[in-house]
């Protein structure tokens, strides 16, 4: 097993609070283990444009509470053919780099995957996303900072929403997962919490704010996650609209507000964990890795397992809870 000596360490995809905590964690660890380290700018992008930038341990001073990434990301369609990927392993090699550190989502492990196989480069990844989709770890860097980021939100959408006695509909990132709809919807008091994952349909909807209505509710909140099957809020509150004319509805998209921000506690120590345990799994040869956290202890699980599997991460409980605590 050959010694690694030089690292890159790039993020990728979509950007989630926390990303530069992990670079720090990841910089700091390769250099007190004796590794040079090199940062790779905007991702897959930068590896096939030989952006590379020598790191040292106060490259990544200050930075542990900074939103977003230093590196830059981006997505980078070059790279999906087998040129682009020729183009950035060469690009690694006239670097020196030996083993790599991926920050990003299923789309950057699966690149990281075909890389390290087609080139025998060692890779660990580590799950970087606000939207907390990915299988092998209970949590992902940024899902507890957006969590945090839509529940201030809706405490403010819920004082107007009581003062006009209005039906707000509030939609929160997750295509495929309603994780930050859940976490979100239960610690913002939600009326109503829209999954993709549960198709309940828009009938239980209805009668949940016309029961809620029987009960003097003046005001209600509905979360709708982005890939709830009912096609978003807009459609959703057209929908009740029609039910109901007489409601006052209003429609909030989050959106990319969702993305940024100063890391929670949470989300810094877990991205310290994540990048120390990445590099030490690199240096202790292991490859083609990602590395989580399962029950508050750091686990590797192999990408292609990884990538293979879907994980349903909404507990029962919560899902049962969500609709008894909004009686
Ligand atoms: P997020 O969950 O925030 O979207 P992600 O890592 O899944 O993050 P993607 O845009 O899907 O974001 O992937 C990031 C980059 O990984 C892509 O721009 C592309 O360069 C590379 N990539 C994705 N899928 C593949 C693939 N099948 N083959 C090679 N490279 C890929």
């Amino acid at each position: 097993m050959a010694t690694i000596k030089k690292i890159g360490v790039f993020t990728s995809g979509g950007d989630a609070p926390g990303m530069n905590a992990c670079i720090r964690a990841v910089v700091r660890t390769g250099i007190f283990s004796g590794a040079e380290m090199v940062g790779i700018r905007q991702g897959y992008q930068g590896m096939v444009e030989n952006q590379f930038l020598p790191m040292d341990a106060r490259s990544v001073c200050n930075i542990i509470q900074l939103g977003g990434t230093i590196l830059k990301t981006a997505r980078c369609a070059e790279f999906r053919t087998p040129e682009g990927r020729k183009k950035a392993f060469k690009n690694l090699q006239k670097n020196g780099i030996d083993g790599l550190v991926a920050i990003g989502g299923d789309g950057t492990f699966t690149g990281a995957e075909l890389l390290s196989r087609t080139y025998d480069i060692p890779v660990i990844c580590i799950p970087g996303t606000i939207d907390n989709d990915l299988y092998g770890s209970d949590f992902t860097l940024g899902y507890d900072t957006a969590n945090n980021t839509v529940i201030e939100a809706i405490d403010k959408i819920r004082d107007t929403a009581a003062s006009h006695d209005r039906v707000f509909f509030i939609e929160v990132m997750g295509r495929d997962s309603g994780c930050i709809a859940l976490q979100a919807g239960i610690a913002g008091g939600a009326e109503a919490i829209l999954l993709p994952e549960t198709d309940e349909g828009i009938e239980h909807l209805l009668h949940k704010l016309e029961d809620g209505e029987k009960i003097n509710k003046s005001s209600s909140i509905v979360i709708i996650a982005e890939g709830d099957k009912n096609g978003g809020a807009y459609n959703v509150s057209k929908i009740v609209k029609e039910k109901f004319p007489a409601y006052d509805i209003k429609v909030t998209i989050l959106g990319h507000l969702q993305r940024g921000g100063s890391p929670t506690s949470y989300d810094r120590v877990l991205a310290s964990r994540l990048g120390y345990a990445a590099v030490k799994a690199l240096l202790a040869g292991e490859t083609r890795k990602m590395v989580g956290i399962r029950g508050n202890k750091i686990k590797l699980t192999g990408l292609e397992e990884a990538l293979n599997h879907k994980e349903f991460k909404l507990e029962a409980d919560l899902l049962e809870m969500s609709g008894i605590l909004t009686i």
